[in-house]
């Protein structure tokens, strides 16, 4: 495709209400309200400067790894949906989640995969899918199945 190479700007954005842009061609810098790009859930945007029209992408880092620590009831399931027992979630990241299992109907090991459900912030439930990647002792540590952008883990994470 005739697609013009472009700039990409990375930007951390956890726990910021805005973002400032800086074109890279003119350095002109832009406050831009992160909302409404928060709640599209996108990772990558375009900017277009309103100084020298310069087009470049701006590339939203939402601190993937960054590991909120929280204390939220949780249910296990299996792929199938039978209980797998009740855990703790202890950290949330939008890569993934840490929990303490409490009462577990079988032992988990690596590879499997749980679907967890907890609360979310809006009063709600939250759903995930998550293969385990860690085990130590009654804690787990689980990559969610779908690395899409969830706008209800970002939730927890600035919250
Ligand atoms: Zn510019």
């Amino acid at each position: 495709m005739g697609e013009p190479r472009q700039d990409a700007v990375e930007l951390f954005v956890y726990k910021k209400k805005d973002v400032s842009i800086v074109c890279p061609q003119c350095g002109l810098a832009k406050n831009v309200p992160l909302e409404p790009l928060r709640v599209k859930g996108h990772w990558e945007v375009k900017a277009k400067c309103t100084r020298c029209a310069h087009v470049f992408r701006v590339r939203l880092n939402f601190r993937k790894f960054f590991r909120k620590p929280v204390r939220l009831e949780a249910q296990l399931a299996d792929g199938a949906g039978e209980s797998l027992g009740r855990a703790a979630v202890v950290d949330l990241s939008l890569e993934g989640i840490g929990f303490d299992v409490q009462e577990a109907v079988r032992p988990l090991a690596i590879g499997d995969m749980v679907h967890v459900s907890f609360p979310a912030v809006d009063g709600g439930r939250i759903q995930k899918a998550a293969t385990i990647v860690s085990l130590r002792g009654k804690r787990l540590g689980a990559k969610f199945v779908d690395g899409a952008f969830d706008p209800a883990i970002y939730a927890w994470i600035v919250k």
